[in-house]
């Protein structure tokens, strides 16, 4: 699979049985749908909120970061803010097939999720602590 940022192949990574779709070029992350589901089940989440079809309901149109096209179906994605004190904004796929994270989004996220420790988790802060794990910031 190509980095829909700079087009270079990624690298599977494997952390606690989930994989990962990694740029070594511009550190970019993509997390497939299907793996996302499989980390809630994980940390028993099942029945939390938070779904890829939740998260295409918060694309916000009026984000004015450059668009990257999902490097499955090829479609452009859409923008969504995360986290609770960081405005990290991330790409979605539009059909669900996953969610892109910037290199330096990625870091900034989890260096802010790592400060709010003593907040309740929930189900996006689970995804930030898996790969605060996985990357080992
Ligand atoms: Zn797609």
């Amino acid at each position: 699979m190509l980095c829909p940022v700079c087009k270079t192949d990624m690298i599977d990574l494997e952390h606690d049985k989930i994989e990962l779709d990694y740029c070594v070029k511009c550190k970019g992350v993509w997390f497939d749908s299907n793996e996302l589901e499989l980390l809630f089940e994980k940390m028993n989440l099942k029945n939390c909120s938070l779904s890829i079809s939740d998260l295409i309901n918060k694309i916000d149109e009026k984000i004015p970061e450059n668009k990257h096209k999902c490097p499955l179906c090829k479609k452009t994605m859409g923008k969504i803010k995360i986290g609770d004190s960081s405005q990290t904004v991330i790409d979605i796929c539009i059909n669900g097939d996953g969610l892109w994270f910037d290199g330096g989004e990625l870091i900034q996220l989890i260096k802010h999720a790592s400060q709010d420790i003593q907040q309740e988790s929930n189900a996006e802060q689970q995804v930030i602590n898996f790969l605060g794990e996985v990357f080992r910031i």
